[in-house]
């Protein structure tokens, strides 16, 4: 199944580039997040409460659209695309829309779709992703234990969620494994982790816990610092800082002991805005210039307003001239409110 796909400028044989998206900060704007739902089959502690109120459906862009969207950012510069959520891969028809933005990566104007995923449903559409050109996907797998990862996910299937990596390698897709560090929960497995993801010939990235949403509990219990993480992982193995760079904010070392790639996504302890080159939508259409700042313009109006991309275009400058340098998170014992009312599950991780 496929939908009919607009006609835009850079789908046009001899279209004029349109200007660049370039921030006050002379940052390019090259990489957009697009949470394309903010529902989920898992409720992460984290990320979620337990009885979360989800957007009316009716708000949601349509896949059309979210694709128009996502291919006027394609036209103004944006080169890697990464859907999210929520859980992207629950949203219905999904598959329609990596389909259909495939075709940016035909062209070469894109140079990578990806997604971020919690891998429950990777079993069934890891072949498929890999038929429209998806070549690497995150997964996010915060420990190995079926009891805490039912803890952690509250819903969650441990072996739902390895099958699903064992599909996508199956499938030729590269994983990477994402985890958040959580005091007094994962904090002594994280090594163990790093072992098995690296025997998988997985990348593995810490993240550290952002203040995002009220998750009807204290941020300061869930809160390890990364640089204590990481000298604990220095007692077990040797690890070499490389250059290694994804377009993310991670900052990856090597270790020794197993040859593999280990990242930090340090956002509390290690302001990463200097190099930012992305901006996310949700679901609705909203533009957010920065996960950890409230100011976001509305897309889905001008999209909305007319079949001409013009009013989009505009509106997209306009943004971003308005993206901020950098955010201000902070978690401590003056601060255990979230910074932003708004969970992850809505601009996406
Ligand atoms: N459902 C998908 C998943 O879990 O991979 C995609 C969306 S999820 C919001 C994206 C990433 O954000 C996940 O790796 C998740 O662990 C992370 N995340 C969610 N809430 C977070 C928070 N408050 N602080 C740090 N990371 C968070
Ligand atoms: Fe769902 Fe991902 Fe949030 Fe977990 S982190 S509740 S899997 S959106």
């Amino acid at each position: 199944m496929s939908f009919p796909q607009p006609t835009l400028e850079l789908d046009r044989p001899g279209g004029r580039p349109l200007p660049a998206l370039v921030d006050p900060f002379a940052r390019a704007i090259t990489y957009l997040r697009v949470s394309v739902t903010d529902r989920c089959d898992f409720r992460c502690v984290y990320c979620m409460s337990e009885n979360m109120n989800f957007l009316p459906k009716a708000d949601l862009l349509t896949l059309e659209e979210l694709d128009r969207l996502c291919s006027a950012f394609v036209a103004k510069g944006v080169r890697k695309l990464r859907l999210t959520g929520g859980e992207p891969l629950v949203r219905r028809g999904i598959m329609t829309l990596v389909a259909s933005l495939s075709r940016h990566l035909k062209t070469g104007a894109l140079d990578e779709l990806t997604l971020t995923t919690n891998g429950s449903q990777l079993a069934k559409y890891a072949a498929e992703l890999k038929s429209h050109g998806v070549e690497r996907v995150n997964v996010s797998l915060d420990t190995l234990d079926p009891d805490k990862f039912r803890a952690i996910t509250r819903w969650g299937d441990l072996n739902q969620v390895v099958a699903g990596i064992d599909a996508a390698q199956a499938a030729g897709l590269k994983v990477k494994i994402n985890a958040v560090a959580l005091k007094g929960v994962n904090e002594d497995e994280l090594g163990d982790l790093v072992t098995w993801a690296h025997g998988r010939d997985m990348d593995i990235t810490l993240i550290e816990v952002m203040p995002l949403g009220d998750i009807g509990g204290d941020r300061l219990d869930q809160y390890l610092p990364l640089s204590i993480a990481r000298a604990r992982l220095g007692e077990r193995f040797s690890m070499d800082e490389i250059d290694h760079m994804t377009g993310g904010p991670a900052r990856y070392v090597r270790v020794k002991e197993t040859g593999g790639r280990l990242g930090f996504i340090t956002p509390m302890t290690h302001n990463f805005c200097e190099s930012c080159n992305r901006v996310r939508i949700t679901c609705t259409g909203t533009l957010f210039m920065c996960l950890g700042q409230e100011d976001a313009t509305d897309l889905r109006a001008p999209l909305r307003a007319s079949e001409a991309n013009d009013l989009l275009y505009a509106a997209l400058d306009e943004a971003i001239l308005r993206k901020p340098k950098g955010h201000d998170f902070v978690i401590d014992r003056r601060h255990k409110r979230p910074a932003l009312s708004r969970h992850m599950s809505v601009t996406g991780g």
